[in-house]
C-alpha cells in the first residue's frame, strides 16, 4: 500500500505501526573482508564496494573516499542517534550491500 504524507490517519492500526517501524534491513556485507581503511568499530564498508558514491550523500560525516578515490570507508563511527540513522540510510541505499554493522 502506498502512503503519502498526511494520509496515515486513514490507515488501519497494524498498517500504521508498519509505517512507523524503522527499517529492519540486514546487511549482507562481509565482516571478513572489511576495507582496511575503516576506523575500528561496528560499522564498516567491505571490499565489494563499487565506488558508486551513493552512500556519501546519506552519511557525509561518516563515510569518505580515499585520496585516489579507489575506496570508500568509515572515517568515523556513529556517536549518536542521528549519526546512527545516517549510517543505516547509507547501508540501505548501497546497491552492492557493501556496508555492514557487526555491533
Ligand atoms: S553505496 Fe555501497 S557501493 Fe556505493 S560507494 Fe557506498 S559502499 Fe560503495
Amino acid at each position: 500500500m502506498e502512503v503519502r504524507a498526511g494520509e496515515t490517519h486513514a490507515l488501519p492500526r497494524n498498517e500504521l505501526l508498519r509505517v512507523k517501524e524503522p527499517s529492519k534491513r540486514k546487511s549482507m556485507a562481509d565482516k571478513a573482508s572489511k576495507q582496511p581503511l575503516n576506523v575500528p568499530g561496528a560499522w564498516y564498508v567491505d571490499m565489494t564496494c563499487t565506488m558508486c558514491r551513493t552512500c556519501l550523500e546519506e552519511a557525509p560525516n561518516l563515510l569518505k573516499t580515499n585520496e585516489d578515490e579507489t575506496a570508500v570507508y568509515f572515517l568515523k563511527q556513529p556517536e549518536n542517534d542521528a549519526e546512527t540513522a545516517a549510517a543505516q540510510r547509507a547501508m540501505e541505499v548501497c546497491p552492492t550491500l557493501a556496508i555492514g554493522n557487526d555491533g
